[in-house]
């Protein structure tokens, strides 16, 4: 058995960032900036109100309230039609330019208008740059708006709209194949001759993988056959950037896969019995003159599950150009005990984690576990990290890995 660190580092060293592509802003939401974009524009472009009230010279406020002859009014999108002089207002809504002469505006609600002498009374004094907003106040040029490496938001995508751009280079996102094998798997619809199961893996890690901002290739089922699934596997690499089957990585008699994957890999696969529960057998190789990771996961739903968080994720997080590959882990709070006896593995368990009033994070075991039981941990919003030993009481700290940490997207 190898510890989990080795095999990670193992699949991490033989990955490096897909190239970079240019996208429209929309497609680049959650990829990773593969250059900096610069500012090459200002903004606020030019001088303007962010209140609607009264453009102003504040010296005019200077003695308390004063009443100043409305001249004109300004909307946003308008340009002023003359300057401000002294003793002048002009009407100004949020947005508008501040008009040549005047330097302050007064909120509405500071002020009384008298529209039958084209007046205004300005109840307050004013000081210069008042609810102005300054050319350059929110972006100068030259600033870096978005830094190699960064993963772009909805938010960074409104301020490069407000550059004028429309797309922007990243690291491509990794189009990822998803083969289950089995001879027992039948296709959703289909109905289950004796035997038979449903297939979970496949449609499980289609989402998982949207999920964590891939884009899913589906490809199928294929029997217990190496011909089968050197096709599939070999198709799969072709059309897509990384490729995981599941099932037939472990001893049984007819756990191909592995073999397949030795084939199709020209010698660079290994074959590992990584020291974990669950999730023992784990194979990895890459395809495709070296240039297409393939993952072979084990067929129970739940190892699946533990071993795509493990090793997959992060993987093609580098492949996606992600610096941060790996989930938020958190020392949490146990509310159960958590038992298992010394087995030389890390023992990954599904929990409930939650802020308890106290102020940390505690967890709490999310009912039955076994590898085949799905249904149970579907819910666990978290995988407990238990070290080789006795098992842990209530009350004990455990690592913890977020399996929802979206700040870590
Ligand atoms: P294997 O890793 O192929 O030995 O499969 C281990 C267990 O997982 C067996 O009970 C399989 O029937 C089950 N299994 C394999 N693939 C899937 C799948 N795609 N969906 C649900 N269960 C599966
Ligand atoms: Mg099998």
């Amino acid at each position: 058995m190898i510890e989990v660190d080795e095999a990670r580092s193992f699949v991490l060293e033989r990955l490096t960032p897909l190239p970079s592509v240019r996208v429209t802003l929309e497609e680049g939401l959650g990829c990773v900036a593969s250059e900096p974009i610069v500012a090459t524009e200002p903004v606020p472009g030019f001088r303007n109100s962010s209140m609607d009230g009264y453009a102003v010279r504040a010296a005019d406020t200077a003695n308390g309230p004063v009443r100043l002859r409305v001249v004109g009014t300004v909307l946003a999108g308008d340009v002023p039609e003359r300057r401000l002089e002294a003793g002048e207002a002009i009407r100004i809504m949020t947005g508008a330019p501040i008009p040549d002469g005047a330097d302050a505006v007064c909120m509405i609600e500071e002020t009384t208008d008298d529209p039958s002498d084209h007046s205004v009374l300005i109840s307050r004094v004013l000081e210069e740059g008042q609810f102005v907003r300054f050319p350059g106040d929110d972006v100068a040029v030259g600033q870096v708006l978005i830094a190699t490496g960064s993963v772009v938001t909805g938010a960074q995508i409104g301020v490069l709209a407000g550059q004028g751009l429309s797309s922007i280079s990243v690291h491509r996102r990794p189009r990822v194949g998803v083969l289950s094998t089995g001879d027992e798997l039948a296709s959703s619809g289909e109905a289950l001759a004796k035997g038979k199961i449903r297939d979970s893996n496949r449609p499980m890690l289609l989402a998982l993988l949207r999920e964590s901002g891939f884009t899913p290739i589906d490809l199928g089922i294929a029997c217990d056959d190496i011909d089968d699934i050197t096709a599939r596997l070999s198709q799969g690499v072709i059309e897509c950037d990384a490729v995981i089957a599941t099932g037939g990585v472990s001893v049984g008699d007819v756990d191909f896969v592995k073999s397949v994957l030795a084939d199709i890999c020209e010698g660079t696969a290994r074959w590992m019995q990584v020291a974990m529960r669950p999730g023992k057998p784990f194979a990895f190789g890459n395809a495709g003159h070296g240039s297409t990771p393939v993952f072979g996961l084990p067929g129970n739903p739940v190892s699946t599950r533990v071993s795509f968080e493990m090793f997959v994720r992060p993987a093609l997080r580098r492949l996606a150009g992600h610096r941060m590959l790996e989930r938020t882990t958190i020392n949490m709070v146990l509310d159960c005990p958590l038992a298992r006896k010394p087995d030389g593995k890390l023992h990954l368990v599904h929990v409930d984690s939650r802020i308890h009033p106290d102020g940390r994070m505690h967890i709490e075991s999310a009912s039955r576990h076994g590898s085949h039981l799905l249904s149970a941990v579907a819910k666990a919003n978290a995988l407990a990290m238990i070290p080789d030993g006795d098992g842990f009481e209530p009350g004990d700290i455990v690592r913890t890995l977020l399996l929802d940490d979206e700040a870590n997207n």
